[in-house]
């Protein structure tokens, strides 16, 4: 009889990188682009929560009302108050905003973003007056906190990092990247109603995808979108494909999240995390 030895086998195991979402106790949630979340004591869900003539998102969580107000960047640290109207009564909500470390990324984009012609300009102007009109939708439905990440990848940019174009400082980063190869899939991360798509100048190609009351992801620099305006999306439904189309350094998704018409960072919803905040 023959014996024989048994090589080992090697096991190619292909990994897939997977985006490393902070600790919970990492994060500082009442700061720039976070989010303030209060109980509503004595109210009910029927009745709406106005900031100005804005409605805000209140959601139920255990019995309990809580209103969730996306904290804007552009915010002076320390004491904040928010004076808000539901139905008839005017309540002030006392809040501190704390600081947070941001990064500083320095980005090389061609010339054609950062010296516009007149007609490009004319384009931009259009293009931003139409995506916030597209922004001020109120879609009446209770949105899914608990989101999943959009796209596989590795995260080559974070929500606040300031950031210099061409050694020139421009705006804030006011989503996540993730970077991956031309053609990956993006998926729905909560559900949602498809608002608006297009083509445009900074953008590319992209989808804003509204999960209701005031909260809105934008998936940019898209190398095909896979969705309709009007059409309704599941979590975990394909809506589109990852590019470098528009004002982009290399195949990413870039995914921003808004609430009350303010960039918020995305990360506090993964996995749900922002569930375990409420007080
Ligand atoms: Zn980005």
């Amino acid at each position: 009889m023959k014996s024989f030895n048994l090589s080992l086998l090697v096991i190619i195991v292909s990994t897939t990188f997977s985006i490393q979402v902070r600790a919970s106790d990492d994060l500082v949630l009442n700061t720039k682009g976070g989010l303030y979340i209060h109980e509503l004591k004595d109210y009910d869900l029927s009745s709406s929560v106005f900031l100005d003539n804005q409605r805000l998102l209140a959601i139920r969580h255990k019995d309990k009302n809580f209103l969730i107000y996306g904290i804007p960047y552009n915010s002076e640290l320390g004491e904040n108050s928010l004076e808000i109207k539901i139905n008839n009564d005017i309540r002030r909500l006392d809040f501190n905003i704390k600081p947070k470390f941001f990064d500083t990324q320095k980005i090389r984009i061609s010339s054609k973003y950062s010296n516009l012609s007149l007609a490009s300009q004319e384009r931009v102007v259009f293009e931003s007056n139409h995506l916030k009109q597209a922004k001020d939708y109120w879609y009446n439905i209770f949105p899914d906190l608990k989101f999943t990440i959009p796209a596989n990848g590795i995260v080559t940019g974070r929500f606040g990092t300031k950031r210099f174009y061409n050694g020139k400082v421009g705006n804030p980063h006011n989503g996540l990247d993730i970077g991956a190869e031309k053609g990956t899939k993006i998926m729905a991360p909560s559900a949602g109603k498809i608002i608006l798509t297009g083509h445009y100048y900074y953008n590319g190609k992209f989808i804003l995808l509204d999960h209701g009351m005031g909260l809105k992801s934008i998936f940019i620099h898209l190398d095909e979108i896979l969705v309709e305006k009007g059409q309704l999306v599941k979590k975990g439904e394909l809506i589109g494909k990852i590019g470098n189309t528009g004002k982009s350094s290399g195949p990413h998704l870039h995914w921003s999240l808004i609430l009350n018409k303010t960039y918020i960072d995305p990360e506090y919803f993964l996995n749900g995390q922002i569930i375990d905040y409420f007080p």
